[in-house]
């Protein structure tokens, strides 16, 4: 299959947006990360992008829309919580995913099964757009192949979609970089699943008590049961082998240094460049966690770009926008981490 890379022009979104309403595929650019879409109400279309990614059929997607009434409106849901009201009102459109009890609308495909749905009113402009051309809401999952770090640009989705989808939108970087926070509204106290560009600390001051799930920040045990499924795969892990270092700036140079050869690369802070010897993939500005997080996929793929064996990451921290870079870089490293005292 040929694959054909457009520009967001007016004639491109309409051209796509047919596309889409028709049964096909395409990549398209949100302010989270690329996504790979379907007609969210057909359930052979959405099949397809479980093929193109590899992406294990019990892992549900998320369904996007461009407006608020259509959730309802479409039987997106069978009901919306007061808690989803008041995060909808309050963070749509943008970054977060609601989880919500499933409407008759949503085939079994969507939903891997579950009596629940994933809902995401996106705010980028490209995005709203081809929602609304298409009249139908959009099913899309991260437009990567499954266990890769999610694309951020329409290169990264080239890499992984050439030959397998007719349609890729080039709609530059994305803005957060990291996917969409994600939190259910179907349990009494609402639970953050996976953290993204708004912050668990938003959500708080939102609708106040917020769970954090276990698997966020902490590797499942054998057996343990995961509350969103995407949270127990491997994911995005470059080749080589990733081992994040927990210590402070000094300590961490120093310890990269001493295993200083051909093989070894670092994960690091800008300010960690010029005083580490071996080759550096410099992922955000140590203080500014949504530069972390807007560059951070972009670094993990470059690595896979060398044939280096070991790489030393730094350890991000867990609050605001840093607990996203830390739910992806732990998965990256597989849960290794080495703290020097
Ligand atoms: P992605 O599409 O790559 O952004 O991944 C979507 C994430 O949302 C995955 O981690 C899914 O497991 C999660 N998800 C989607 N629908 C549900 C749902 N109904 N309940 C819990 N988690 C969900
Ligand atoms: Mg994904």
């Amino acid at each position: 299959m040929e694959t054909r890379l457009l520009l967001p022009t007016k004639e491109n979104i309409e051209l796509t947006a047919q596309a889409l309403a028709n049964g096909q595929l395409a990549a398209i650019p949100t302010e989270t990360v690329y996504g790979l879409a379907a007609n969210a109400l057909d359930g052979d279309a959405v099949r397809k992008i479980f093929e193109a990614k590899g992406r294990p059929m019990d892992n549900p997607l998320i369904v996007h829309v461009s407006d608020l009434a259509s959730v309802k409106n479409m039987e997106l849901v069978s009901e919306i919580p007061p808690k989803a009201v008041k995060l909808a009102e309050k963070f749509w459109p943008g970054p977060l995913t609601i989880i919500m009890p499933k409407g008759k609308a949503i085939p079994n495909e969507v939903s891997a099964g579950l009596e629940t749905v994933a809902i995401r009113f996106p705010s980028h402009p490209v995005t709203r757009a081809l929602i609304s051309a298409a009249g139908v809401p959009l099913a899309a999952p991260s437009a990567n192949t499954s266990g890769s770090p999610s694309p951020t640009s329409a290169a990264h989705v080239m890499h992984d979609m050439s030959g397998k989808i007719p349609y890729i939108i080039d709609g530059g970087i994305c803005e957060v970089g990291v996917e969409s926070t994600v939190v259910t509204t179907v349990s009494d106290t609402p639970m953050l699943l996976r953290p993204g560009g708004i912050t668990l600390e938003q959500l708080r001051e939102a609708v106040g008590e917020v769970d954090v799930s276990e698997a966020v920040l902490f590797k499942l045990k054998e057996g343990q049961k995961a509350e969103s499924p995407g949270m127990k795969y491997k994911h995005y892990a470059p080749k080589a082998n990733l081992i994040l270092i927990k210590s402070d700036d000094e300590k961490y140079i120093e310890y990269v240094n001493s295993r200083k050869n051909d093989n070894v690369g670092a994960l690091c802070y800008d300010e960690d460049e010029e005083n580490l010897s071996v080759k550096t993939f410099p992922f955000g500005k140590k203080n500014d966690f949504e530069n972390q997080a807007n560059r951070l996929f972009d670094a993990l793929r470059s690595i896979d770009e060398t044939n280096l064996t070991t790489v030393y990451g730094r350890c991000p921290e867990t609050y605001g926008t840093g607990m996203a870079v830390y739910n992806r870089l732990i998965r990256a490293a597989g849960f290794e981490v080495i703290e020097l005292a």
